[in-house]
């Protein structure tokens, strides 16, 4: 068996131990005799498995009492309606910040539910930077102003956590979520689907502060309703029970591996190995403003995009694979979270060296 170094943004490389247990337990989780997903949701067998997976993820993530952590259905991109479907009716409005494809996408479908206000938007840079707070245009009567932590596309992430005085501040951390330390108490809510650093896709993690819940529209979906989940212990309707038990085992290695200051030491590491090399090149390049790049995400172009295709091949051949930029910013993309051993990315610059010699 051979694995590669997979730099997919998502669903992305999984840590091998994770892999291995699972395998292991496919067929006869703990002697019951069944699969993960052969369990009732409401046996005692998975809810040992969903509260286990709970408390990890409080665990590592610190979250304070009066948060409640879901475990939803519907991805990031279903979150973008029902963040608003939840919290817009407090006033009807709502602050977007936008830094990228991610959070502009999330203000337009907010759109649909309340009156979206672009607090600031990095378009203008062709999202290469995160606008300063203090150019901000936040108002005061929103019901909540949104961010995206880490832009998964464009590859910029906050070093820094606004400040939104009274009005909760929420953030899509799909790509970055368990990554570092947060202080969750500065948020209202977090959200961010598991299929970038957390796990499989099909579970999407929802920490929010229980003051939030309760305002939910008319029209917003029970199965969506934060506050009838919260009620029922994210069982209102069949929770994505075999994504949970992953996702329970991925905060279990990273726990094992030393948490959540570990996994922002080691990340910080590893991306320096490439924006070192970056900065040093003449051939590749990242356009990012530094103090705004990604630790999980790094995009980069050839000088000669006609090559592309040339260094695409040369990556696979050597074992490192899904390397394509998105569509949207073009060259390459490597998504580094924290299951990408440094060996993987080492081995990545040590490619771009040897094809910056053959064709720079
Ligand atoms: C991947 C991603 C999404 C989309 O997630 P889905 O699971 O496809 O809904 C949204 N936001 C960010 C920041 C992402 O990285």
């Amino acid at each position: 068996m051979t694995r590669v170094f997979n730099f997919s943004p998502g669903p992305a490389t999984l840590p091998e131990p994770v892999l291995r247990q699972a395998a292991d337990e496919m067929l006869d989780w703990h002697g019951t005799g069944m699969s993960v997903m052969e369990m009732s949701h409401r046996g005692k067998e998975f809810i040992s498995i969903h509260a286990e997976a709970e408390a990890l993820l409080r665990e590592l993530l610190d979250i304070p009492p009066g948060y409640k952590v879901l475990f939803m259905q519907g991805g990031a991109i279903g979150e973008n309606a029902i963040v608003p479907l939840n919290l817009v009716g407090a006033t009807g409005k709502a602050d977007y910040v936008v830094t990228g494809d991610w959070s502009k996408k999330s203000a337009k479908e907010a759109a649909t539910y309340g009156k979206v206000n672009i607090a600031a938007t990095g378009e203008a840079g062709k999202f290469t930077a995160i606008p300063k707070q203090s150019d901000w245009k936040l108002d005061p009567g929103a019901a909540y102003v949104h961010i995206c932590s880490n832009e998964t596309i464009g590859g910029v992430q906050y070093h820094w956590t606004p400040d939104t005085g009274k009005v909760p501040l929420v953030a899509d951390m799909s790509s970055d979520i368990l990554s570092r330390p947060i202080d969750v108490s500065k948020y209202g809510l977090i959200y961010g689907g598991a299929q970038k650093n957390m796990g499989p896709s099909g579970v999407t993690v929802v920490i929010v502060r229980d003051d939030l819940l309760g305002h939910a529209l008319p029209v917003c979906p029970s199965a969506f309703n934060y506050k009838l989940q919260a009620e029922n212990d994210s069982m209102y309707n069949t929770p994505p029970t075999y994504a949970i038990y992953i996702l329970g085992l991925v905060c279990k290695y990273v726990k094992e591996r030393g948490g959540m200051a570990a996994m922002a030491e080691h990340n910080v590491a590893k991306a320096k190995v490439l924006y070192d090399f970056l900065d040093s090149s003449s051939y590749f390049r990242n356009s990012v403003a530094k103090e705004d790049r990604s630790l999980m995400n790094v995009p980069f172009h050839l000088k000669d995009p006609s090559k592309d295709e040339t260094f695409l091949q040369g990556a696979q051949a050597r074992g490192m694979i899904q390397l394509k930029g998105h569509r949207s910013v073009g060259g390459m993309r490597a998504s580094i979270y924290n299951a990408m051993p440094i060996e993987g990315v080492q081995a990545l610059v040590h490619f771009m060296k040897e094809f910056e010699k053959e064709h720079g």
